[in-house]
């Protein structure tokens, strides 16, 4: 009769020295960082969100900035969406600030401005996957449950030798019960964040620092001749790639351009923008602005096209973004207010709507002063930065 092969043995025999030499080496290389050691469930969350694929030396100044403005829970639920998107702005991933609104509300609406502790009620909230759910858990509420994120994939392929694809639903699957076998019941959560703090210090993503590790000698990665080879890289995605224009319309009397503001929901949800839309990659760009001009506007604005193309690489998609000036400003968009949005959506002729083919909520001029705090993309922001207006932007 065939031996079944116990894939979590090795995890269970070393789980007590792994945690004993990872939480001596963490007590004294952890780093100082805002949100630690509070335990304060809220700040836990907001920073859990803000780290999600951003570096740590970025979110400290956004964290700072969001906890002054917004300390509590109640006071992100009550504030305009608006304005937490303009704090968010420059850490992309606008729907992790969108649905941090939304939690918040629920958190208000459910459990009176308070996160529960147990993390089946944790995962209902807007925003709150796994992930952030055993962050909040074991950081602060103490609950065994393990937290699994790239530094953690990263720890546990190379100390059990795993070389498989960690992306494929069975592999992730097995990563989690492993981090749930090593968590302690006590101080689960300084567990976590020293698994944490080893991924992001020293078992760094290309070379991995192993003279330094104290998990080297329980490591199976150290038997190659490179440990950096895990975890097995994915096979790259290839990024579909499309193209747009943007127009800009420029009132030299109040130094204001006009910019409509997004759906809420989708690709930069609520965020303003030049207004833009998609172009085929044959059409000239003064063709493909004055097409967008009649649609959104009803008239021929005669655009000019800019030498300069913006491009902006986002998660799922490589956007081409073309630029061109307008030198009049449509008769219905002229007052100070702009204007309500457009009725619907466009899009170029026998092709279906794409992401920058969407109806806009609202137009709005907004002077130049303001252009610092407005809720908007990189995208945008970089259209800001190459163009030829009478007073530069930096
Ligand atoms: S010994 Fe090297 S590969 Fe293994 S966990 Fe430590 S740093 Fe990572």
């Amino acid at each position: 009769m065939a031996v079944k092969h116990d894939i979590d043995g090795p995890v269970r025999s070393r789980r007590r020295a792994i945690r004993k030499h990872l939480l001596e080496w963490y007590r004294e290389a952890r780093r100082t960082l805002p949100w630690r050691d509070a335990g304060d469930p809220y700040a836990i969350w907001v920073s859990e969100i803000m780290l999600q694929q951003t570096q740590v030396r970025a979110v400290i100044p956004y964290f700072d900035r969001f906890m002054t403005r917004f300390p509590t829970i109640e006071s992100l639920a009550a504030a305009p969406l608006e304005e937490v998107l303009s704090l968010w702005k420059g850490l992309g991933y606008y729907g992790r600030a969108r649905n941090l609104h939304r939690g918040a509300i629920e958190a208000c609406r459910r459990y009176r401005g308070r996160l529960p502790a147990d993390p089946a009620e944790l995962l209902r909230l807007p925003g709150i996957g796994p992930y952030t759910c055993g962050a909040i858990s074991s950081m602060a509420f103490g609950v065994p449950v393990p937290v699994v994120d790239g530094n953690v994939i990263r720890v546990l392929c190379r100390l059990f030798g795993l070389d498989e694809d960690p992306t494929s639903y069975q592999v992730k699957k097995r990563l989690w019960r492993w981090a749930g076998i090593l968590v302690p019941e006590q101080d689960p959560g300084t567990f976590n964040q020293a698994m944490m703090e080893l991924g992001a210090l020293v078992c760094v993503r290309r070379r991995p620092d192993c003279s330094r590790c104290p998990l080297e000698p329980l490591c199976d990665a150290t038997r190659l001749p490179d440990p950096g080879v895990l975890p097995v890289r994915p096979r790259k995605r290839v990024r579909p790639e499309i193209r747009a224009v943007s127009l800009v319309i420029h009132d030299p009397a109040s130094d204001a351009l006009l910019f409509g503001r997004r759906p809420p929901r989708g690709l930069l949800g609520g965020m303003w923008e030049l207004p833009t839309g998609g172009a085929r990659w044959e059409e000239p760009v003064e063709e493909a602005a004055r097409r967008v001009a009649l649609r959104r506007f009803g008239m021929d604005l005669h655009p000019q096209a800019l030498p300069e193309r913006v491009v902006h690489v986002f998660t799922h998609l490589r956007l081409s973004l073309d630029v061109a000036i307008c030198r009049e400003v449509p008769p219905h968009l002229s007052t100070a207010d702009a204007g309500p949005g457009d009725s619907r959506e466009g899009a170029v002729a026998g092709c279906s709507p794409g992401p920058f083919d969407v109806a806009y909520q609202a137009y709005r001029w907004v002077a130049r002063q303001e252009w610092e705090t407005l809720p908007m993309g990189r995208s945008t922001g970089k259209v800001l930065d190459i163009l030829p207006l009478a007073s530069p932007r930096r």
